[in-house]
Order: C-alpha cells, then structure tokens, then sequence
C-alpha cells in the first residue's frame, strides 16, 4: 500500500454506492486518477463541497499495488470553482474542459503541464479573460501538448516545407493546397489570420493574447480547428459542445 499526496483538479464523480462516490481527479503528480470517496454522497462526510467540478484540492490517495482505483483519504479545498460556475457563458466552456479533460486523458500519465494549463485558464476567467478566447487557448494547448495541432509550416501529408492554409486531422493536420486537393472536401481551409491567431495563442500568455485581442474572423475559423482537431481526437464529438463548437 503507498499513499500519494498532490495538488488536484477535480473532474468528475459518479455513484459507487449511496454514500459513496468514484471521483475523477487530475492530480499535479500524477495525472488522471480515479479513487473511491467513501462515505462522500453523506450529509455530514469530511468531503462535502471539496469534490465539485474544477475544485482545486489537496489530495491524498492510498492506493494497492496492481489496482488503479485509488482510495480518497482526504480532500482539502484550495480554491473553489464555484465562482465561475455560477456565471455563463463561463460555465458551459468550463462543462466542455472537463468532458476534454476527462475523456481525453489517460490515466496515470503525467500531465504536469495540463494541470498548469488548466490553473492559467481558470485563473485568467477569473481576472476577465473572455470565456471563448479562454476556450482557444485550453483547447489549442491541449491539442498541442498531445501531439495533435501544431504550428502550420510543413504539410503533413506530403511531408514538403510550403504554405499549409488547410486542416485536416485526418491527413495529420495542416496540409498544403495541393494536398487538400486530392483529400476531396476533407477538412476546412484556414485563413492566414486564423493561422497568425493559432501562433500568438502559442506564443503569448493568455492575458497576454487577451490584450493583443485577436479578430472576429481569425477566431471563428481557429474555433473551428480546434473543434474538428478534439472531436478527431476524442473520436466523436462532444457531448458539451453547444457552447463551443465552431
Ligand atoms: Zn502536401
């Protein structure tokens, strides 16, 4: 038996038993973890109003060699969600971060720069950041830091060093014109704009992107991109993606 003690989001949670719940956790060491809080559905349990949606809490967990449900020993609240789950649109970009987090996780992977991801999100909401623009930038990141959406500049399919104004998540992602040609209607053609947004949410914080306050139009299309890009990913669509698809 060895315990781990961490920092952790909260994801999700579903009933095990009437009084207890299986919690879904994005723990700062180690990744997505699903432990068992026993007595937490009772009135009176220790863990009333820790384990809500994008808490973040302080955890510890005991957990059997060979088994990968942990045991929730105590949850300590550090900062409620709350908040912001009580405004909207905030709320439902916040519903689709959790499907993505929770769905799109393996669990017991390190995930040390998500977990920081997902903080600089929550943190720039609560300072003002808009809702959407904090969506592309959770959205864009976590593509990336899984491999999925990179920066444009070589074309995935043929492998050439040329202009790649196409995505296509089925073809690996950006693609040149040619390409996208004889992909036949696969994908979306993506403006220059759309591109030079996609390069500053890499390059730039998110207050940072904030205040350089990219168009209308180069947001639309990057909502896009980064929708196909999860649902290709996730490998179908999102079931909390009313408030965010393109
Ligand atoms: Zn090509």
């Amino acid at each position: 038996m060895t315990s781990l003690r961490s920092d952790a989001f909260v994801l999700s949670r579903s009933a095990l038993t009437e009084s207890s719940w299986i919690v879904c956790l994005l723990t700062r060491r180690e990744g997505k973890m699903r432990a068992v809080a026993k007595g937490a559905r009772r009135t009176k349990s220790p863990f009333r109003g820790a384990l809500e949606p994008l808490n973040r809490v302080r955890v510890e967990i005991s957990l059997r060699e060979g088994r990968d449900l942990g045991t929730l020993m105590s949850a300590d609240l550090e900062e409620s969600a709350l908040d912001l789950f009580g405004r909207w649109p905030a709320a439902g970009i916040l519903l689709a971060v959790v499907e993505v987090l929770d769905r799109g996780l393996a669990e017991h992977s390190t995930e040390e720069e998500t977990y920081r991801l997902v903080g600089a999100v929550l943190d720039s909401m609560r300072s003002g950041v808009s809702p959407a623009l904090a969506w592309l930038y959770f959205a864009s990141w976590f593509l990336r830091l899984h491999g999925v959406l990179g920066r444009p500049g070589r074309c995935a399919h043929c492998g050439a060093a040329k202009e790649t104004g196409h995505f296509d998540a089925g073809a690996g992602g950006w693609i040149c014109r040619e390409c996208a040609r004889s992909r036949l209607e696969q994908g979306i053609d993506v403006s220059s704009a759309t591109r030079e947004a996609l390069g500053d949410v890499f390059r730039l914080s998110l207050p940072g992107l904030a205040a350089r306050s990219p168009g209308p139009e180069a947001l639309k299309g990057l909502k896009a991109v980064v929708y196909l890009a999860l649902v290709s990913y996730l490998g179908r669509p999102l079931a909390s993606g009313d408030h965010v698809s393109g």
